[in-house]
């Protein structure tokens, strides 16, 4: 927790909107992060909003956990569960805001039924489980859809968030399609650059 705290507090000061945690639980990925007590022992230290991406199965089970773990949006996988409906209810019945998130091999039709109940949908720009990976600049079609569908659907509130491979290069093309946030994690870690210097001109285009 030493090193994560030491990094949550290098995210605050850069002057990012919020915090993005991803859980991985090596079965739904194939990688392990953390689960709910690591976001309990972020959430002491920290006020930031936290946007919690789950790629887990069984995310129904959990979700109580993160609530109590400080979580203020939970964002599940499309492809991880059969009872979509069921757990968007349940999220919000404890008071969280709720996600979509689709990965790439994804029909995106699979989100169309559930549009209008949710507060965020999470386009995945690289396959999830691994930072660091090449951003599928093919995917922003998909945000290019969901931007026209809030378009022609004035009653659609989620925002449109890009997750995966995002850094200065290609920010601007992410918003031009329809991107509301940017989730970056790699772009974020570089030699000899400030985050905050990063952060601003991610925020700046
Ligand atoms: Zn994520």
């Amino acid at each position: 927790m030493c090193c994560l705290a030491d990094e949550l507090k290098k995210v605050e000061e850069s002057g990012a909107d919020m915090l993005h945690l991803d859980v991985m639980d090596g079965n739904f990925v194939d990688n392990i992060t953390f689960g709910p007590d690591t976001v309990l022992g972020l959430r002491s230290r920290s006020k930031m909003f936290f946007d919690v991406h789950l790629m887990i199965y069984r995310v129904y089970d959990y979700v109580e956990r993160f609530k109590k773990a400080g979580a203020d949006r939970l964002t599940f996988q499309v492809e991880a569960t059969e009872y979509i409906d069921d757990t968007i209810k349940f999220i919000k019945t404890c008071n969280m805001q709720v996600g979509l998130a689709i990965s790439p091999e994804t029909n995106p039709e699979l989100l169309l039924p559930h549009l209008a109940k949710v507060d965020q949908v999470i386009v995945m720009t690289v396959h999830p489980g691994f930072a660091g990976q090449k951003f599928m600049e093919e995917m922003l079609d998909r945000v290019e859809f969901l931007k026209t569908m809030k378009k022609n659907h004035p009653e659609l509130k989620f925002e449109i968030s890009i997750d995966g491979g995002v850094g200065i290069n290609n920010a601007k093309k992410c918003i031009g399609a329809g991107a509301d946030i940017l989730v970056s994690a790699s772009a974020l870690f570089q030699k000899g650059q400030s985050m905050r210097h990063i952060v601003n001109q991610l925020q700046g285009v």
